[in-house]
């Protein structure tokens, strides 16, 4: 068997990383390389708290044609979430570097945070996000019912996408049906995630990103390893395969879409 090698023809953008986390202390440096290696031409480096927006922007600006960032509070880590904290949110979202709000949304499979009050969080991000005019990036685990009433109750002005998207046909239509992006992550690459690979077909051309949500659940070669942004060209492979599509087009146009939503410069692409 010939070992599979990645054409350095197509490029890649990773719409979803925590790049600031400890956890690439050590070798951030050589995270960066290996995913440029592999065609990675931008990360978004998501904030989750005031101190990790801070270290994303930090980030951003050390490497500025590689990396942007994101300001937000997870909806599991909810430790600014007191007056002082919203202040200093607001301050970061309007920092040019900034490229959208989040991550923040609904998680009701871990109980590290009431519910009510993921809710209220949920519904000051989509406010400041419409405020400031910046795409929301949404969490959503086991709640999506409760996360549609809340979007449906304040609007997205400025586009937004389902992040590391875990449902079925049925929620993916009606996140689409709310003019959402649905961004993909490593969880499609494998086998018991049966309902989610049936709705990746369904996402059209126009709405769809890809993602590692690194350090978290890297895809298949490299299940229970630490994930990187390299690895979201495994993901691109499986993606293209259960769409039926090339992984031209899957680059051209997950890179397409990733500009249009945080309004990157564009990126060029020589075939
Ligand atoms: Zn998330
Ligand atoms: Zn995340």
């Amino acid at each position: 068997m010939t070992p599979k090698k990645d054409t350095p023809l197509y490029q890649w953008i990773d719409s979803h990383a925590h790049l600031d986390f400890d956890r690439f202390d050590d070798d951030r440096g050589e995270v960066i390389s290996r995913a440029k290696a592999r065609g990675v031409s931008r990360v978004i480096s998501i904030g989750t708290r005031i101190e990790s927006t801070e270290r994303a922007i930090a980030l951003a600006e050390r490497y500025p044609e590689f990396i942007y960032a994101t300001a937000g509070f997870h909806p599991l880590y909810m430790t600014d979430d007191h007056e002082e904290g919203w202040r200093s949110l607001e301050e970061l979202i309007v920092h040019p570097r900034v490229v959208g709000v989040g991550e923040t949304g609904l998680d009701y499979y871990y109980d590290h945070t009431p519910h009510d009050q993921q809710r209220r969080s949920f519904r000051r991000h989509l406010q400041l996000a419409n405020r400031f005019k910046k795409p929301i990036i949404i969490h959503i685990r086991d709640a999506f019912e409760d996360a549609f009433k809340i979007i449906d109750e304040e609007g997205i002005k400025a586009g937004g996408v389902v992040h590391c998207f875990t449902g079925g046909p049925e929620e993916c239509l009606a996140s689409l049906e709310r003019g959402l992006y649905i961004s993909l992550s490593g969880i499609v690459t494998f086998k018991s995630a049966k309902a989610l690979r049936a709705a990746v077909p369904l996402v059209p051309n126009d709405r769809l990103l890809i993602e590692t949500d690194a350090p978290f659940l890297a895809p298949t070669p490299h299940r229970g390893q630490r994930n990187e942004p390299a690895f979201v060209v495994d993901t691109a492979h499986c993606v293209a395969q259960l769409r039926e599509e090339t992984l031209e087009n899957l680059s051209l146009l997950t890179l397409e879409n990733t500009a249009r939503l945080f309004s990157l410069p564009a990126i060029e692409v020589s075939l």
